[in-house]
């Protein structure tokens, strides 16, 4: 953390100066403008790691370390944990900045900084909060979120791994699927049954797992983009101890509701895969297919810009602080502006590029959007489908009934 305490500006626009200022001694060590590597035209939805990607997440890692060292790696969060005190919109000034300044992804960092890391602020006993919350701001740690099961994903609260409390420890037993970083991580928030005759909501509790400790098995799932960011895990036998738990035994639920509404919001802002420069991206294939004039493309264009325009609308919407971002419904709503938004730009780029966009035909920004296309389709489930988020929104926003059973 910085000697003396930093005073930033509130005024955005005034953040986004007092940023760019605090960030240029940065530049020469940690960013690497596009124009550095003419031949990286990679353009992705969902930032997946590729194999033999050690050396991505050690410079990530580093920058990270640099940038809470600088005092600015988390504008919304608290003073006590390293952060500015400021609010979520703040936060999305950083990401703009980072992203205009050519500093490295830190999508390696994603899961431990914007889903356990809140579930630790507003749920753990201070002393867990205290160690990991600044190690995770600091890379010193990696998180990972073992919430889905093969048997529970959109029902969530059908998870069936067991946790068995043996004296000042717990015994975990069972399996988790689709878990991001979970090869890389240090840490991982896991959501388990403590009470099999309780309903099932009310069954669950939350704990900090070491992913180092014996009997976690961690094993990789290849993505059809070729990413490898993915993994299933197996719980055998892993002993926790008590003070790991995050939240009260049987309270899991509200701690992983925490979690979900931070990562809905934060995967569809400017931490999230459709930053200003995916927009150029497109906007400059347009132009340079010669396509502006295109009778179809045209109107796809404005659309798409439309779309993209509500969902920066949206993150910008909720300027409260830290904890309005977890609201689960502004989350929702935000991922499903992201999702369309998404799907407008992987059409207008399929559209204008025909079959160059999925054969490589060795021609610059082509081929490449093939991935970022076969990424789109991730952004629906990840985080929650989209049917479940509307789900969410029709009952907790609306106010709507569950749907009952049809008569038959
Ligand atoms: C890129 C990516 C990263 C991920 N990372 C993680 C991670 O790090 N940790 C983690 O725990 N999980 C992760 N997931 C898993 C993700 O949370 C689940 O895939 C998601 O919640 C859906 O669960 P499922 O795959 O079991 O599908 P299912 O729940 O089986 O859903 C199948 C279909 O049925 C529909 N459906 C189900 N229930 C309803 C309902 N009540 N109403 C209407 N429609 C319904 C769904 O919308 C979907 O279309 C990740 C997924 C992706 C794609």
């Amino acid at each position: 953390m910085s000697a003396a305490p930093l005073d930033p500006p509130r005024d955005l626009a005034a953040f986004a100066g007092f940023l760019r200022e605090r960030l240029a001694p940065l530049v020469a060590e940690h960013a690497r403008p596009a124009e550095a590597d003419p031949d990286d035209d990679r353009i992705a939805a969902v930032e997946e790691l590729r194999e033999g990607h050690e050396e991505e997440v050690a410079r990530a890692r580093r920058f990270q370390r640099a940038l809470y060292e600088a005092g600015v790696a988390w504008p919304s969060g608290p003073v006590e944990f390293g952060g500015l005190g400021l609010t979520d919109a703040h936060d999305e000034v950083l990401e703009d900045v980072l992203a205009e300044m050519g500093f490295p992804s830190r999508e390696a960092l994603f899961v431990g900084l914007n889903i356990v890391a809140p579930a630790l602020l507003h749920h753990a006993a201070p002393a867990l909060r205290e160690e990991i919350v600044p190690a995770l701001y600091r890379a010193e740690l990696i998180g990972c979120q073992m919430f889905s099961e093969p048997g529970a994903g959109s029902d969530l609260a059908g998870v069936a791994t067991r946790a068995v409390r043996d004296g000042d420890h717990w015994v975990l037993t069972g399996q988790k699927v689709w878990t991001s970083m979970a090869h890389l991580a240090d840490v991982g928030e896991v959501l388990v049954r403590t009470d099999p005759a309780a309903p099932k909501h009310a069954g669950l509790t939350m704990f900090l797992l070491d992913m180092h400790a014996p009997g976690v098995t961690v094993r990789p799932i290849r993505q059809m983009t070729g990413g490898a960011a993915f993994n299933e895990v197996f719980l055998d036998g892993v002993r926790v101890p008590d003070a790991r738990r995050i939240g009260g035994v049987g309270e899991g639920w509200r701690v992983a509701l925490t979690s979900l509404g931070s990562e809905r919001s934060t995967m569809s802002g400017a931490a999230g895969p459709l930053t200003p420069q995916v927009m150029e991206r497109v906007t400059r294939l347009i132009r340079r297919l010669g396509a502006e004039d295109d009778p179809v493309l045209r109107p796809q264009l404005a659309r798409t810009v439309a779309a993209v325009v509500a969902m920066r609308a949206a993150a910008n919407l909720t300027p409260g602080s830290y904890t309005h971002r977890l609201e689960p419904v502004s989350g929702s709503i935000r991922k499903m502006l992201m999702n369309r938004a998404a799907d407008h730009i992987a059409r207008l780029a399929q559209d204008a590029l025909g079959e160059k966009a999925f054969v490589d035909l060795g021609e610059k920004d082509t081929y490449a959007w093939s991935e970022f296309v076969l990424g789109v389709p991730a952004l629906h489930i990840a985080g929650g489908t989209d049917e479940i988020q509307r789900n969410v929104i029709a009952q907790r926003g609306l106010g709507l009934p569950r749907s009952a059973p049809r008569a038959s």
